[in-house]
């Protein structure tokens, strides 16, 4: 590590957890970090907390100082936790290490006033995707009615010293959360009486304003990193360094840089270095490695301190030429002594694994990071909604010219997560007539493109039914035939169904149907109409027969429906048509099939 930490880095080569903050917008995450961080401050000694490039190294004996008697460091040797910087989802799914999460552990934030919400279980199913171990901190309990200040308590502490009404609500919430976690396949619990944490969650109630139970919630991601993965936090210290890209960044005086993850091995100032690009993988030299300047130094110019090496696990930024293609979430390997086309092909299998399964038609999608790329990819997957071409980066034009191919009109469409699109794109859109949807959240993505896609349906499924000839059933009406032919006018009563106009008319003498004219002309009222709907009587003026010989009064008569209408009806518009409607095509399709099994199929 840099000179200004090489306390926190143990010998014993474990590596420092890597903790990330998930939870539903407005829950606390932010606050929730920064009370941490805040409680380090105050508690450590000075410089005892580090802060790193996207990420917050505290040490074991801060945790312990914070944590109180709740934490001894005697039970531990690994050296703290490294929490990550950028709450929420994004940066989860951007961070990611060999085939799986990069975070070791995770917080999930609900509010207790606020419960499960859609964020939450977006995040839920994030980590049981990644299989990421968590605790949820059930944030917010000082907003419980009546609730009593114990500023930086632990829980039980705080939660002895309530109301019984007040514990009482406060428990109402609680296990609200914890039935919520159960509808989702967690078995949760209140965090003291887990005793397995691999197989049961913990919950453990905190306030990031009052900084209540954030001593228990240290003590146990502690004792749960301890205790579980221990094993996976063993590593060749002195090894070259792997990591993850935060994020690519121009920095004033170094061009583009990337703020990176390490999460094994070593990265030294003169490495030579693999990183995953938007093309093929970059090798590059490493020009600088830098770290935040703390805030009381920050007398000169940068606001960075070079240093000469960097162990996992760590937040650092790496300056070097030629990293404008890199991408936020490719691996970033040190080359050290190995053959350099190795570490590249090691960088490329990393990079086939994040790949996103394309098809030959489909909607073009967009996203910022590789993570997030996968992530949409998955959530397209379970909607069942191809993709065509998935690439990291802004929409620009050529994502237009391969959305604007598609065959169905469904397809031309363009997804971007979390990117923006340029402005010859946009153009080019509405010249093309693509549509483009973007977003920060991927459900909602998929939501709007999912509604698009059934307004589009509804359309199709309405020209289609303006075009087809809708089933009636009506009867002549006794004594009202107003005319006997040329054309025939009379009153009729429709049973079931819509009589169109123009629509021919049959009637079904001896199982056979037989035209006996064309509806020329319905006035409801003395209105002329275009339909008649079921349960109305209407005039109709119907050219071909005269009324006594062809039709009778009180005949029964149909809409004739063309056989491939009453098809495309049945087999596809059936939700589609009024109940009585569907009624009378029924009654149609019986009477045709008793002549014919087959008509219509
Ligand atoms: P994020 O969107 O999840 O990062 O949420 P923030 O940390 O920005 O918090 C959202 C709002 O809730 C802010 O106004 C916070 O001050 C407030 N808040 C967060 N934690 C607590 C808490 O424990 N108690 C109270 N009363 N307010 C909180």
């Amino acid at each position: 590590m840099s000179d200004t930490d090489s306390d926190t880095h143990d010998p014993a080569a474990l590596r420092t957890p890597i903790v990330a903050v998930l939870g539903h917008v407005d829950h606390g995450k932010t606050s929730l970090l920064d009370k941490i961080r805040g409680s380090a401050v105050i508690e450590g000694e000075a410089g005892a907390i580090t802060q790193h490039i996207g990420a917050t190294a505290v040490p074991l004996e801060v945790v312990s100082s914070i944590a109180g008697e709740l934490v001894d460091p005697d039970d531990f040797d690994l050296p703290g936790l490294l929490f990550i910087d950028t709450p929420g989802h994004h940066s989860f799914t951007t961070l990611r290490s060999r085939g799986g999460a990069l975070a070791d552990i995770a917080i999930l934030v609900v509010d207790v006033n606020d419960g499960f919400q859609p964020q939450t279980l977006e995040a839920l199913d994030i980590l049981k995707r990644s299989q990421t171990p968590f605790i949820v901190a059930a944030n917010k309990i000082d907003t419980v009615p009546g609730w009593n200040v114990h500023e930086d308590a632990p829980i039980t502490q705080t939660y002895e010293s309530q109301s019984d009404r007040t514990r009482q609500r406060l428990d109402e919430s609680l296990y609200t959360i914890i039935g919520n976690l159960s509808d989702q396949d967690f078995s949760a619990d209140l965090y003291w009486r887990v005793q397995n944490f691999q197989r049961n969650v913990g919950v453990v109630p905190v306030s990031a304003l009052t900084g209540e139970g954030v001593p228990d919630l240290l003590a146990v991601m502690m004792g749960l990193s301890q205790r579980y993965m221990k094993e996976e936090m063993e590593i060749d210290v002195a090894g070259p360094g792997v990591g993850t890209v935060l994020e690519v960044k121009e920095e004033k005086g170094f061009g583009t840089t990337i703020d990176t993850v390490l999460y094994d091995g070593t990265i030294r100032s003169d490495d030579t270095i693999v990183v995953g690009g938007l093309n093929d993988p970059i090798v590059t030299e490493v020009r600088a490695l830098l770290q935040p300047r703390p805030l009381a130094e920050i007398r000169t110019e940068s606001r960075f301190d070079n240093v000469e090496e960097v162990g996992a696990a760590a937040g650092i930024k790496v300056a070097a030429p030629d990293l404008e293609d890199a991408m936020a979430g490719a691996p970033v390997r040190v080359v050290r002594d190995r053959p350099l086309e190795d570490v590249i092909a090691e960088v490329e299998s990393e990079l086939a694994d994040i790949a996103v399964d394309t098809e030959e038609e489909g909607v073009v999608v967009k996203a910022d990071t590789l993570g997030s790329l996968e992530a949409m990819a998955d959530a397209l997957g379970e909607a069942e909604i191809p993709i065509v071409r998935a690439e990291v980066g802004d929409v620009a034009p050529r994502d237009i010219s391969v959305a604007s191919t598609a065959d169905d009109a469904k397809q031309r469409a363009v997804l971007g997560f979390s990117v923006d699109v340029l402005a010859d794109a946009k153009r080019r859109a509405e010249i093309d007539d693509v549509k483009l949807f973007t977003d920060d959240v991927i459900y909602q993505l998929v939501e709007g493109y999912t509604e698009h896609v059934e307004e589009i349906e509804r359309a199709q499924q309405d020209t289609i039914l303006d075009n087809i000839t809708r089933p009636s059933r009506f009867r002549v009406l006794e004594d009202h035939v107003f005319r006997q032919n040329d054309p025939a006018v009379v009153g009729v009563e429709i049973y079931s169904g819509t009589l169109q106009n123009n629509s021919f008319v049959a009637k079904w003498e001896d199982n056979e149907p037989t035209r006996v004219g064309q509806v020329k002309g319905i006035q409801e009222q003395g209105e002329d109409v275009d339909e008649a709907r079921a349960g109305e009587r209407v005039s109709v003026a119907i050219d071909g027969p005269t009324i006594g010989r062809q039709v009778k009064e009180g005949d029964l008569l149909w809409t004739e429906v063309p056989e491939k209408h009453a098809k495309i009806l049945e087999q596809e518009l059936a939700s589609e048509i009024p109940a009585d409607e569907l009624e009378a095509l029924n009654m149609y399709l019986e009477k045709h099939r008793k002549r014919d099994p087959f008509w219509g199929k």
